[in-house]
């Protein structure tokens, strides 16, 4: 069974999932080729994979069968498991949980799509609805704290298998990534009485540098101080603390967002692969006024090497206001890869 350890030193868990090692790598990061063989989340391979916790599908289709449109299964290599308690076990300096918790599998079309920018605008919204509902279902097992949502594309974004899926990992404790964001905008409330993130989206929007799309309901930015290139955040422009709360009218703006957002990341960057995730506030909270979900795109056109590992900073050699501006003209600018302007750091 997997284990959640914390760091003795830092306030730092670290997931040990020793049965991760048998999944199969239907990608190979050094070949960019997939497996010979079926794809075990086409439609008509549903026995391949676990059975299912939600599904949206046809009328009169049965489960586990053909016939959805989405399609949620428990990761059949998961790095948690939903067995098993969450109370914490501890032996002086070494604390421990049980790896409690679920990860799951979001497959985000019957058809051998590999990209997000493929789905139709009414497949994305039944995606981002499928994120929903999920949330809302672990979210009432009370010994589950966090869910975060996230995205793998590519082989070199850490993606096994091809065809368009997302994932998410529940977990008894908030992740430090999310904590971290808590804790800075708490003391932001605090001294100033308003929300870091309104008042970013706010100052982002006055002065447009950054600024890659400005829709109805969410804008896409390039943030100040991007740790990767052509690292771009999707934030809803009204004040909500929880991605679950999201309503029918949001995810369709969301959807339109999020799908422009990673058109032009591919059209610009000659489809990079690429990871976002989806921070948004713990279960055992509710409406904060000093948190604001959002979402993180990273395009992973550098490595995470020696320095960024040894000393929890980045270097990024793409100013966020250049990449902004790269990312505004993407549409009408069908660009080549040479013409990226990264230069290589390292
Ligand atoms: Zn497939
Ligand atoms: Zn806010
Ligand atoms: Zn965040």
């Amino acid at each position: 069974m997997p284990e959640l350890r914390k760091d003795p030193i830092v306030d730092r868990w670290v997931i040990i999932a020793k049965n991760r090692a048998q999944r199969p790598q239907e990608l190979d990061s050094a070949l960019h080729t997939r497996a010979p063989g079926p794809c075990p989340f086409c439609e008509g391979n549903e026995r391949a994979t676990t059975p299912e916790v939600l599904a949206f599908r046809e009328p009169g289709s049965a489960i586990d069968a053909a016939g959805w449109r989405v399609r949620v299964v428990p990761n059949k290599f998961p790095a948690l498991t939903t067995e098993g308690g969450s109370e914490h076990r501890g032996e002086g300096l070494y604390q421990s949980l049980p790896g409690f918790g679920a990860h799951e599998v979001i497959i985000e079309s019957p058809r051998h799509l590999v990209s997000t920018s493929e789905l139709t605008h009414d497949g994305l919204c039944e995606v981002i609805a499928a994120y929903r509902d999920r949330l809302l279902a672990l979210k009432a097992d009370r010994r589950l704290v966090h869910a975060m949502v996230f995205k793998n594309a590519g082989a070199a974004a850490g993606a096994s298998i091809e065809h368009v899926h997302s994932q998410l990992i529940a977990l008894p404790v908030t992740p430090t990534a999310v904590q971290e964001e808590l804790d800075a905008a708490l003391a932001f409330h605090q001294q100033r009485r308003c929300c870091i993130f309104c008042d970013l989206v706010e100052r982002e929007r006055a002065s447009g540098e950054r600024m890659v799309l400005d829709l109805p309901g969410f804008v896409a930015i390039c943030p100040f101080a991007s740790r990767f290139p052509f690292e771009t955040w999707i934030v809803p422009t009204a004040h909500q603390s929880h991605f679950e709360s999201i309503t029918h009218a949001a995810i369709c703006e969301l959807a339109l967002a999020l799908r422009e957002a990673i058109r032009r990341i591919e059209t610009a960057l000659n489809r990079p692969a690429y990871n976002y995730v989806i921070h948004t506030a713990p279960f055992d909270t509710s409406d904060l006024g000093h948190y604001h979900w959002h979402i993180e795109v990273a395009p992973r056109l550098t490595k995470i090497a020696g320095f960024e590992w040894g000393a929890g900073y980045y270097i990024n050699p793409a100013p966020p206001e250049e990449a902004a501006a790269f990312l505004r003209s993407a549409e009408v600018d069908f660009t080549t890869p040479q013409n990226v302007p990264i230069k290589e750091a390292r």
